[in-house]
């Protein structure tokens, strides 16, 4: 459920009418509704009631402060991947003990930022890097939390590109011959190893592979506490899925449940780090069209966003549902239609092949569910700026991150001093 509605014919954001936002703002556009992520933690929150259970929210979905914000006032942690996520997270408020730090490619300067910190647990995923972790926690004589993360080897039946639970995928170490490392983690300086973690992919819309991942992972902490480790925490990851329009993911209630049965009796802090759950359907993408252009087989409806905006359907061929902001400004007959974006790639498709009725040139359209993996993902690929993101809380409306600017664009590029200016 999400807070984007027709009311009288016209698509809202909670009570902001889209048309107002385009006309002020100029699209293209990102807007976020804060009730609608507010649902959406709650919904997750809910689910693992009666669990000793810890949210860290992956703000890789989309690490906008004022979203980071939104979901700490709720309640979340945060799941961090890089030194900027950790200094975003720390400008949007979250407290460093709320911070897990994951990723497969740390590097010391990241490492001793995030040990500065203060911040919860690291999530080491490989041999070298446990060995410079253990260095730079032993050069500060401090002691740093630490989970390993394991790689049970399932198959999330997700994207391929979205897959991370496999064992030809760069996450994690392989169970059961992670016991070493964990083994000889027990041994090096500057390092605790408190838990087991896992996270076997995105945009999962079946329980069995969590379950199966989960189980593993389960009997890895028992393993692990009968080698002599002191195991308290198991870190589950995230990646539950959600509707695109086309599949049909199962409930956070469904989830939890499932949690509950697999982790009864264990004793560990639990730990989850959904991401796109939360976000993707707390999210729009608001777009004007440029041209209707026909061909001989085709309707290319041409609009101001582009793949460097949204980059999802290019990428993994995503589905986003596509809405008019007016409802019956066009009219005629539904037709197949591809709405595609100005920039010089024939993958620059947005949506392909829908069926709809044509609109016309200048029409507002919304592409629905893009909250996660969308602003964040954009770039300035044909010297496009960086669209503006619009957070929405009932009839209040803020810009939380400005429209690049043509100046701002150029800022960052110099000429070499041989060249005359
Ligand atoms: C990306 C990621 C998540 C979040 O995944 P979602 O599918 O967005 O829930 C959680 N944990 C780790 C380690 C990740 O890399």
């Amino acid at each position: 459920m999400d807070h984007f509605t027709y009311k009288n014919g016209i698509l809202h954001a909670e009570d902001v009418p889209l048309p107002d936002l385009a006309e002020t703002i100029g699209t293209p556009f990102y807007c976020y509704s804060t009730a609608t992520l507010q649902r959406h933690y709650r919904v997750f929150a809910e689910a693992l009631t009666g669990l000793d259970a810890e949210i860290f929210y992956a703000i890789k979905a989309n690490d906008n402060l004022a979203v980071i914000r939104t979901l700490a006032e709720a309640g979340a942690g945060a799941d961090v991947v890089s030194g900027g996520e950790i200094r975003k997270v720390r400008a949007a408020g979250v407290a460093p003990d709320r911070i897990v730090f994951s990723g497969v490619g740390k590097t010391r300067e990241e490492m001793a930022y995030a040990l500065d910190a203060g911040i919860l647990q690291f999530n080491v995923e490989s041999e070298p890097e446990l060995d410079a972790l253990s260095d730079v926690a032993r050069a500060r004589d401090a002691t740093v939390d630490i989970a390993i993360r394991i790689n049970p080897d399932v198959d999330a039946g997700t994207h391929h590109k979205i897959s991370t639970g496999r064992k030809d995928n760069k996450f994690g170490i392989a169970w059961p011959e992670a016991r070493a490392v964990f083994a000889k983690a027990a041994e090096l300086p500057g390092l605790a190893v408190r838990g087991v973690a896992i996270h076997i992919g995105s945009q999962l819309t079946q329980l069995a592979p969590f379950e199966q991942a989960f189980k593993i992972a389960v009997d890895a902490v028992r393993q692990l506490r009968s080698d002599g480790h002191a195991i308290d925490r198991l870190d589950l990851g995230g990646g539950l899925g959600v509707p695109y329009g086309i599949a049909d993911p199962p409930s956070p209630a469904d989830y939890g449940a499932m949690v509950k049965r697999v982790t009864a009796g264990l004793g560990c802090k639990l730990m989850f780090e959904p991401g796109r759950l939360i976000v993707a359907n707390a999210g729009i993408l608001v777009t004007r069209v440029i041209y209707v252009k026909r061909s001989a087989h085709k309707v290319f409806v041409i609009t101001d966003a582009a793949m460097n905006d949204l980059i999802r359907p290019t990428l993994y061929g995503a589905h986003h549902a596509v809405v008019p902001v007016l409802q019956g400004r066009a009219e005629g007959t539904p037709e197949p239609v591809d709405i595609v974006g100005p920039v010089c790639e024939s993958g620059d498709i947005l949506a392909e092949n829908r069926e709809m009725v044509v609109p016309l040139a200048d029409d507002l359209l919304v592409l629905r569910s893009a909250g996660a993996y969308a602003a964040v993902m954009a770039s300035t690929y044909n010297a496009r700026p960086l669209v503006p993101e619009v957070m929405v809380r009932g009839a209040a409306h803020a810009v939380v991150r400005k429209r690049q600017t043509y100046d701002e664009l150029l800022a960052t590029n110099a000429l070499p001093d041989w060249m005359s200016p």
